[in-house]
């Protein structure tokens, strides 16, 4: 397992840690005042400085990216189908135009709330079957594009709202199904604060190997937590134990960026340069 406690050359800055305090070219000035040498955008961020600037920014300041979020929500009704798929056609290409390591894909819920204007539906086992055609869709295009998809199993919270991908067992299905000459087009974004509590995690992890584990998320989970969404913790604020699961990441060879992604209301409240100080702590002494 790898020493993180001297220095933070592994540490990426999910950007939605610090959105509220800036835009992304602002967050990006951060990174370099802090030697973050990688982040990982969201697409309304980069939307919002245009993605001509978003390139330029990334590129100027020298940074990697550890991922790009995200793509997916492959959840809809019969009409908005196109849409799907042509929405995250766009997003592959913006990956591709910043050099984004993977695309991290949210499966989406159900479809109503994963695409809005969509059909009610209470049926979360077509919703599940319906992600592995539009992911499969998609997966060809990222092939062409030479960017691998991470799916992110989401916490069972989310199953309505957001993913009906819950474990990292049903992610790895997927893999499976899809991909089973795992031909590296596709793996997992393996995030604690989703899958901290999951039983089958140890195991599941080692079936994912190395060249399934594309990309790895890390804050905390507090008790109690007051919003599901955004109330997670800063690493060592809670109860996961975030190197523990690193350490099995790495057993399997995993190498990678440690993605810091942090949705909180306090967090936001703080100056970025003081939340962006304490990630770098908190990664060289928890993570
Ligand atoms: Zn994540």
């Amino acid at each position: 397992m790898r020493d993180f406690s001297a220095d933070h050359r592994w540490l990426s800055l999910n950007t939605a840690t610090v959105r509220k305090q800036g835009d992304l070219v602002a967050i990006i000035e951060g990174c370099g005042r802090h030697d973050i040498r990688a982040i990982d955008p969201w697409r309304d961020q980069v939307a919002a400085v245009g993605l001509d600037r978003a390139v330029r920014a990334v590129r100027d300041a020298g940074l990697e990216l550890s991922g790009y979020c995200r793509g997916g929500m492959f959840t809809s009704d019969a009409a908005r189908r196109t849409e799907v798929r042509d929405d995250n056609r766009r997003c592959v290409d913006e990956a591709k135009a910043l050099g984004a390591s993977c695309i991290v894909l949210v499966a989406g819920g159900l479809p109503q709330y994963s695409r809005p204007g969509s059909a009610v539906s209470k049926d979360i086992v077509a919703a599940r079957a319906q992600v592995d055609d539009a992911l499969a869709e998609m997966l060809d295009y990222a092939r062409q594009a030479k960017l691998p998809l991470a799916i992110e199993p989401l916490h069972p919270a989310y199953a309505a709202d957001r993913a009906c991908v819950n474990t990292t067992k049903q992610a790895l299905d997927i893999c499976d199904r899809l991909d089973p000459e795992r031909t590296g087009a596709l793996g997992v974004a393996l995030d604690v604060y989703h899958i901290w509590w999951d039983p089958d995690l140890a195991g599941q992890i080692a079936r994912a190997g190395r060249d399934r584990l594309l990309a790895f998320h890390v804050c905390d989970w507090l008790v109690p937590t007051r919003d599901i969404l955004n109330d997670r913790g800063m690493m060592g604020d809670g109860v996961i134990d975030i190197r523990a699961v690193r350490g099995a990441v790495e057993a399997q060879g995993y190498a990678g960026y440690s993605e810091i992604e942090i949705f909180s209301d306090d967090w936001w409240e703080k100056p970025m340069d003081d939340v962006l100080r304490t990630c770098i702590e908190r990664h060289r002494t928890v993570v």
